[in-house]
């Protein structure tokens, strides 16, 4: 469906004034407003549609770079992501205090839920939950299932969640007639305006109680204990929240629960560190296993692992273990174990020791003798943290 031109829809010229602009679409406002032409889907196509022109025409970037690049202009970018139906009814009635200068009692209280006498009510939702998990980099490189037991709101066991005691129904609202919404005509000089808000009895709900039930006095929620079973994937991090949808706080009444909110903790390990989807180590050896070689073990994610240390190996060499660091999230591979090697100088010697060390320090192999393989500390740096 090719999307028709701002101005066409607002009908007026490509160098408008921004009050003629605003005085096009208060006209189409009124002429397509819902509570005008209850029932009219093309109504509401034309309402929404001239909202959308005057979202876009009335911002002074937003019009410019339509006048750039046409629709195209309007996905993305700062301030653009315009869908077709890129515009709510909330959206859209957060102009008529601007456009109406309050006068005609738009704006407040006319939320979604005032939309054309079709008698949407307010639906309660429920409090999202939030709870701590906390992983150590094992069950962070793997995933896991954690059991949790949590405290929150559950609908209410004797009344099902409706509020109404045991053999008692809910019933219509004698205000509202159960649309949840009270309409008020008021005279202006554009005509007959309709105003809605929500019903003061019922709260919008469209329902009251009148027997409430013993236990939940009305709410149709109660507090109790739930198990609820995390699975978390491999690869998240310290901070990251997951959520999962609907487990939060039931709903006053039969409404939408809330959602429970994941926090991941990271549970230091005793050995390793983390950069990212790395991991680091630092390894200590002798002086003279790194003159002879040897193989030393290496912790992982998984238990240890027997890393080769060929001989000659100078300290602060960096051993990287590919595959052996965490996994992405999004499943773009895996980091690397990157093993620092310190060669350890002993603090003290006993004469004995000494004396051999003297001995060896006058052989040439003993001379520092630098060539180009073994790089400076500062080009690891560059390397490994670039
Ligand atoms: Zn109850
Ligand atoms: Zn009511």
């Amino acid at each position: 469906m090719s999307k028709r031109d701002y101005y066409d829809i607002l009908g007026v010229s490509k160098n408008a004034t921004p009050d003629e602009i605003k005085k096009a679409y208060r006209k189409m406002a009124i002429k397509y407003h819902p509570d005008k032409n209850p029932g009219d889907p093309e109504s509401e196509e034309k309402f929404k549609e001239a909202a959308e022109a005057y979202e876009v025409l009335s911002n002074q970037e937003k019009r410019s770079r339509y006048d750039q690049f046409g629709h195209a202009g309007m996905k993305g970018g700062p301030g653009g992501g315009f869908g077709g139906a890129g515009m709510s009814m909330d959206d859209i009635f957060s102009h008529f205090g601007d456009i109406f200068g309050g006068h005609f009692g738009f704006g407040g209280g006319f939320g979604s839920a005032g939309f054309g006498g079709s008698g949407r009510h307010r639906v309660n939702k429920g409090s999202n939950l939030r709870v701590r998990v906390r992983l150590n980099l094992s069950e962070m490189a793997h995933g896991v299932e954690k059991k949790i037991k949590i405290k929150k709101y559950v609908s209410c066991h004797e009344c099902n969640g409706t509020g109404a005691e045991k053999g008692s129904q809910p019933v219509t609202c004698p205000t509202c007639h159960g649309t949840g919404q009270v309409t008020r005509v008021t005279n202006t000089f554009l005509g007959q305006m309709q105003t809605s808000s929500t019903c003061p009895q019922c709260g919008g709900e469209g329902t009251i109680i009148t027997n409430k039930c013993k236990v939940c006095h009305g709410d149709g929620i109660e507090r109790a204990e739930e198990v609820v079973s995390i699975k978390i994937p491999a690869g998240v991090n310290d901070g990251m929240q997951l959520s999962m949808s609907g487990k939060g706080n039931a709903a006053a009444r039969g409404g939408i629960p809330g959602d429970l909110i994941i926090l991941i903790e990271e549970e230091p390990h005793d050995e390793l560190k983390r950069d990212g989807s790395n991991l680091l180590y630092d390894l200590y050896v002798s002086f003279p296993d790194a003159a002879i070689g040897t193989t030393v073990e290496v912790p992982t994610v998984d238990g240890k692992v027997k890393v080769k240390l060929p001989s000659g190996t100078q300290g602060g060499k960096v051993l990287r273990l590919r595959g052996k660091g965490l996994p992405d999230i999004n499943g773009y591979g895996k980091g690397d174990l990157l093993v620092n090697v310190n060669v350890w100088t002993p603090k003290s010697l006993s004469s004995e020791e000494k004396k051999i060390l003297e001995d060896l320090s006058k052989s040439q192999n003993f001379k520092p003798n630098p060539t180009a393989q073994d790089k400076s500390y500062f080009d690891r740096m560059r390397e490994f943290f670039s």
